[in-house]
């Protein structure tokens, strides 16, 4: 079924970038053959997952939607993908994304842009918007995206999904393209918020390969599923709601708000006293460790090669101005000019210390709250082409899904409502760190 839905809606919605057809009907025979056998089924078996092009599957193309790894095969496979599989997961496909996971509308592929699967004249959001749009029109049950500023929720909330971001440390990075190392994580985007729970079990856990990976215990999400919301503080993050904000985007999150209450939480109006600098200090730190991260695409170890270049210095400069596309380069500019010497005081190290300053907000704002809600973006999917020659415009999109990246907590987007139009729209759940379980239980209560 999800095969066929690929072949019948992939050429319209470019949400996949590579199909694996004959390994996933192997594998869903394999799945048949243990279940006519009575053998215990995985908690995956038999699930059609599609994972991101910026995550390694040894011997598939991984290509980052870039020009640079266009015939790039990954010789490794990466933890979370590893753990999916080995749970029984059928991969039937890679998804699209903004190159190198940079953009918020998976317009910036240079394989084209994906489609909003309710609207095509719309963006799904980005940079997971092929694993959104896979998800969201029945490619496949489960996606995994990568979240380094909002890109697993923004756009699970345009297309109408569950998104989660882990905290910092919970999933293995090893196998994921580095785009900004401190602030990545890989999670899960799924149609319902069990099912998200139940991927995020898989996933989740210590890897040696990632030294940033937790050695937290990962609890049993889906066991402590459902809970009482009964005296729970619900913290509603006063400056997400003011200007800026959609009148439809804050009437659903409202009436989300409503819910909770009916359902005996507390609402509590919280503060995130810095948020307003959350933008700045994100493109800041982000494109600063992009541009040392990316500086492995030289040409010589891996990716393309300008065929013309004669001497070292052309072999760099040419095979990477040919095989970056426009926003990649903007992002390797900025962050190297905020690490060079005389402006890395005024940039990184400031920004550094904002990023504190944002983390102290949320332990602040915990102290009074169990979770803290927020819309997911201050707007529903907007128009292919409609923020493209607005770099600014497109950036403020992540206002309110950045900032959990920067202080390393969890959030989860759930949709929450619709647009008179039929868009969906999305409310944000974010937790205290390796506090996952609230935000599912939070997130399960609403649906
Ligand atoms: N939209 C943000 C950016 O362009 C977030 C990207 C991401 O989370 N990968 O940087």
């Amino acid at each position: 079924s999800a095969l066929d839905t690929i072949e019948r809606r992939n050429p319209e919605l470019n949400a996949l970038l590579s199909t694996l057809p004959e390994q996933a009907l192997r594998q869903a025979a394999e799945t048949d053959a243990r279940l006519a056998a009575g053998e215990p089924l995985r908690p995956l078996d038999g699930v059609p997952v599609v994972i991101k092009d910026n995550q390694c599957l040894a011997g598939t193309r991984t290509t980052c939607a870039s020009k640079i790894l266009a015939n790039y095969t990954a010789t490794y496979t990466a933890t979370a993908v590893a753990r999916l599989a080995a749970a029984g997961a059928v991969i039937v496909g890679k998804a699209n994304l903004d190159e190198f996971a940079m953009g918020s509308s998976n317009e910036n592929s240079a394989f084209g842009p994906v489609r909003h699967p309710l609207d095509p004249t719309r963006v799904p959001g980005g940079s997971s918007g092929g694993s959104a749009a896979a998800v969201a029109a029945g490619m496949c049950l489960a996606a995994t995206g990568s979240d380094t500023g909002g890109s697993i929720r923004q756009p699970a909330s345009f297309c109408g999904i569950v998104g989660v971001k882990p905290t910092y440390g919970r999933v293995s990075r090893y196998g994921l393209v580095a785009f900004g190392s401190s602030l990545d994580q890989i999670g899960p985007m799924t149609r319902t918020v069990r099912d998200a729970a139940r991927m995020l079990g898989v996933m989740a856990g210590h890897d040696s390969h990632d030294a940033t990976s937790s050695l937290h215990p990962v609890p049993d999400y889906l066991a402590e599923l459902d809970a009482d919301l009964r005296g729970w503080r619900i913290g509603i993050v006063r400056e997400a709601f003011g200007d800026g904000l959609d009148a439809e985007v804050s009437a659903a999150a409202r009436a989300a708000l409503k819910i909770y209450e009916n359902l005996g939480a507390t609402l509590v109006e919280v503060s995130l006293p810095h948020l307003s600098y959350a933008i700045a200090d994100y493109y800041i730190i982000a494109t600063a460790e992009a541009s040392a991260n990316l500086a492995r695409f030289d040409g010589v170890r891996y990716g393309y090669r300008a065929p013309e270049a004669t001497t070292v210095h052309d072999l760099y400069a040419l095979s990477r101005e040919q095989g970056f596309g426009p926003e990649v380069k903007r992002r390797i500019l900025l962050g190297t000019y905020a690490l060079s010497s005389g402006y890395y005081d005024a940039y990184y190290l400031k920004a550094q210390k904002v990023r504190t300053l944002l983390r102290r907000d949320f332990e602040q704002a915990f102290e009074q709250c169990e979770v803290l809600v927020t819309p997911t973006s201050p707007t529903p999917a907007f128009k292919l082409g409609e923020k493209t020659d607005d770099p600014l415009q497109m950036y403020l999109s992540d206002i309110y899904t950045v900032t959990l990246n920067l202080a390393g907590v969890p959030g989860l987007s759930l949709p929450c409502g619709k647009t008179r139009d039929g868009l969906p729209i999305g409310l944000q759940v974010i937790a205290p760190m390796f506090e996952e379980s609230r935000m599912f239980q939070a997130g399960r209560a609403l649906e």
